[in-house]
């Protein structure tokens, strides 16, 4: 095959690619230096040059590149992503018969077999995200691929591996009939806005879809809810049309405001029976905390990592923190929904956040629900980074 490298891997990490693990990392690489323009095709080797699998170059994060087959004939071709593809849209049959739910992930990287590249479904609309130039050589090949299997009225793309962070609005855009936005598109019949022309983030978070139908269908009915780091009010809105007394949206971007306005609005809720503050969620808690308010539900679903004027959070340093302002300001019996979407801890240790936050507080709590990605997000048992999604419901009791 045209560009294809040969990368010899160190005995004591052989088993580890033999057993599934699709992540090619440079410890486990004897000759990185073969390794030049990404795109490359690398068949991995032991020292003796008997074949483990073969996988393209691409720079994401720490990673050098993507497993993508273990046999030894097979041909990294547009036949080849044509079934990996298939395979996954044959997984999400049950969600694209769903007239309650338009939007999903339709592919998930190395869960669906191939990592580098995601592609979430809009009503009829696609949008492929790729996160190495090394993935993004085979656009041709995977939008073949994909069009042969589907008819989509458009694809869009977001380039998450441009270090600039610049999205340019031309550059999304790929092929088919540009739509005029927002979409409107549904989730367990709620209706979301979507924008796939304006920014890495389009409108709503895709993996949090059954911690949302819960907090509307269980826990929502009477409540009051403060909702941090709202973005887009998404589960303010499930809040509020499962029955919460009142929603408070914080969010520190000037954008939420009118996001969070609209939201309510295609969903029949007059923003002006709830509460949306601009504002950074530490100096709200501060705020709250001085005036003693109380809420029944507090939800948290903070960046792994933000950095605003007067704070840095870093989730895996300061959750705990976070948690135990929260406790604060939350009433007895009521609910916490703590989330993070942070790899570099599991669920084990996001427990220990919270039991420590408690402790501190001298605060008693009860685990009540438990999250990780729902289905269409899926992940493999070998790569359990993959399975970054951790939520949990908490009760103060
Ligand atoms: N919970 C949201 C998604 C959150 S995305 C949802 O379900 O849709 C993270 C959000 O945190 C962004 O909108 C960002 O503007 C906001 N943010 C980051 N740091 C913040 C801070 N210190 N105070 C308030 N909001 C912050």
């Amino acid at each position: 095959m045209k560009n294809e490298i040969t990368l010899k891997i160190k005995s004591n990490f052989i088993d580890k690619y033999k057993n599934g693990y699709p992540l090619i990392f440079q410890e486990s690489i004897l000759n990185l230096a073969s390794l030049r323009e990404e795109g490359a095709i690398v068949t991995l080797v032991d020292e003796k040059n008997h074949f483990i699998a073969r996988g393209y170059y691409g720079r994401q994060n720490k990673g050098y590149g993507w497993v993508l087959s273990r046999k030894i004939n097979e041909e990294i071709d547009e036949a080849f992503f044509q079934s990996s593809i298939a395979s996954a849209l044959n997984q999400r049959k049950s969600l694209y018969q769903d007239t309650e739910t338009t939007a999903f992930r339709a592919f998930n990287g190395e869960g669906d077999g191939i990592g580098g590249f995601t592609i979430d479904y809009f009503d009829g609309y696609y949008l492929i995200n790729w996160y190495s130039e090394g993935i993004y050589r085979f656009k041709d090949m995977i939008l073949g691929a994909l069009t042969s299997l589907v008819d989509p009225k458009a694809i869009y793309q977001k380039k998450r591996f441009d270090s600039s962070g610049q999205y340019i609005e031309a550059d999304d855009f790929v092929l088919g009939e540009r739509p005029e936005f927002p979409l409107i598109v549904k989730e367990n019949g709620v209706n979301f806005a979507i924008y796939l022309n304006d920014g890495a983030m389009v409108g709503v978070f895709l993996d949090q879809r059954d911690v949302r139908k819960k907090i509307r269908d269980q826990y929502a009915k009477n409540r009051s809810v403060l909702n941090t780091f709202s973005y887009t009010g998404a589960f303010s809105v499930f809040a509020a049309l499962g029955g919460a007394t009142n929603t408070t949206s914080v969010d520190l971007a000037n954008r939420s405001l009118p996001k969070t306005i609209e939201q309510f609005n295609i969903n029949g809720i007059d923003e002006k029976d709830q509460t949306i503050i601009v504002q950074d969620v530490f100096q709200y808690f501060k705020y709250a905390n001085r005036k003693n308010l109380q809420f029944d539900m507090v939800i948290l679903d903070p960046p792994s990592f933000a950095r605003s004027k007067k704070h840095t959070f870093s989730a895996s340093k300061d959750y705990t923190d976070l948690l135990k302002q929260t406790i604060s300001i939350t009433a007895d019996k009521g609910i916490i929904v703590a989330s993070t979407n942070c790899s570099t801890f599991n669920m084990n240790t996001f427990k220990g956040f919270i039991d420590k936050a408690f402790k501190e507080m001298k605060a008693n709590y009860r685990l009540v629900e438990e999250f990780s990605l729902p289905e269409d997000f899926k992940t493999i048992k070998a790569f359990t980074q993959g399975n970054y999604l951790k939520v949990l419901f908490i009760e103060k009791v």
